[in-house]
């Protein structure tokens, strides 16, 4: 047979055809009239998907390297900051803290359980100094959804701020960071932003920034106030990726084209049809508050897990996702996120269902893809 790849994890994700064609353009210089027109144009659409009225500036680095200038534009050495760690990106949170000698008070949620806004609050009372609060809007690693809104409630009447990882989430679930009071939001090129790695997003409230220009800790590279003071200037202190940029013009126009909400509801019901499929045939989830993101399997007893990500991917050429550390080999990641349609769904639960039919696992052939099918149906329009 010919292998056909298809991508299927939480990112990179699938990348429109139009997109990917727009990088094979000869390279523009970037201090001109016609790419800052573009770069002005981005930032504009990255302002709509934000859902801010604040700059937001483009990075050349994947996701962390926002991360990263979240914490070091906002932060001094010896300020007290809360992470929430529900999994591997919310303890990245704290690993970029606490690199850069910030006192993390790290509150730990088990994987897929949910945190809620009281718990928020009554951690904030404990902790009466605390200068930022650290949050994730999908954990990608669990495949949950974290009440982002809840928490903007709570912190606008507190002094510290609220940094959001929306690396995975935004764009394909709610999270409007001046509508919920998100002070730092954080995202990155290749999950629900269509086109491949390498830039990164975030922007700052007025709450934040007045942070900003306090804050000691070092940096060059990442220095906010210099991508600020470009911006006005419309272009980035240093050579952005210029390809990537008029990639990511293409894909804001699609994704404007058709509109957020729409896509809110595109990704529910992908969402939707996954987890059917899986429960379908007796599986799992992780997740107690599941995200429209992606589905966070667990491999059902008496199934080797690694050899099930290994045979989808390997033989069928499924790139799914697998479980990450402590969690490698007794779950498994289904993404349907970004330029993904209705029928990459079933491509995944097809590959799911041979695969768990070769590792002997008993269900009927055909039943995840069949209930799928019927949630597929019946929203689509
Ligand atoms: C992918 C991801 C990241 C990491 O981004 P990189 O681009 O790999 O640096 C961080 N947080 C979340 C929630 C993610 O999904």
């Amino acid at each position: 047979m010919i292998k056909k790849y298809y991508l299927l994890s939480p990112g990179p994700t699938p990348v429109p055809e139009e997109v990917l064609a727009a990088a094979a353009n000869p390279i523009i210089h970037h201090r001109t009239p016609e790419f800052s027109g573009i770069f002005m144009e981005v930032t504009e659409g990255l302002k709509y998907v934000f859902g801010t009225e604040q700059d937001v500036f483009v990075l050349t680095s994947s996701g962390t390297g926002a991360m990263e200038t979240a914490v070091i534009n906002t932060l001094s050495p010896g300020d007290k900051v809360i992470v929430l760690n529900g999994g591997k990106f919310g303890e990245r949170w704290g690993q970029i803290c606490t690199s850069y000698g910030v006192d993390v008070r790290e509150v730990s949620v088990e994987w897929g359980e949910p945190f809620s806004k009281d718990q928020l609050t009554d951690e904030l009372k404990a902790n009466p100094e605390t200068k930022a609060v650290f949050a994730t809007l999908s954990e990608t690693s669990s495949g949950t959804v974290y009440d982002i809104q809840g928490y903007g409630e709570v912190l606008a009447k507190a002094d510290a701020i609220l940094v959001v990882d929306g690396i995975s989430g935004l764009g394909a679930t709610p999270c409007p960071m001046d509508e919920w009071g998100v002070d730092v939001m954080v995202a990155g090129s290749q999950k629900s932003f269509m086109i491949p790695p390498g830039l990164a997003y975030l922007s700052f409230s007025s709450k934040a920034w007045d942070l900003v220009e306090k804050s000691t800790l070092p940096k060059f590279y990442f220095d906010a106030k210099k991508y600020k003071k470009n911006l006005e200037k419309r272009t980035t202190p240093y050579t952005p990726a210029i390809s990537l940029v008029i990639q990511q013009k293409k894909a804001l126009d699609i994704i404007k084209s058709v509109g957020l909400e729409k896509l809110f509801e595109h990704h529910r019901i992908l969402g939707d049809a996954t987890r059917a499929g899986v429960k379908a045939i007796g599986l799992g989830l992780l997740s107690k508050s599941p995200g429209n993101i992606l589905t966070a399997v667990n491999v059902p007893a008496g199934v080797d897990g690694l050899k099930l990500v290994k045979t989808m991917q390997g033989k069928y050429m499924a790139y799914i996702a697998g479980g990450q550390e402590p969690y490698k080999g007794k779950m498994f990641r289904i993404a349907h996120l970004g330029y993904m349609g209705g029928f990459d769904v079933i491509t995944a639960l097809t590959a799911l269902e041979m695969t768990l039919s070769e590792l002997g696992y008993e269900f009927k052939l055909g039943s995840a893809i069949g209930a799928a099918e019927a949630i597929l149906k019946e929203n689509w329009e």
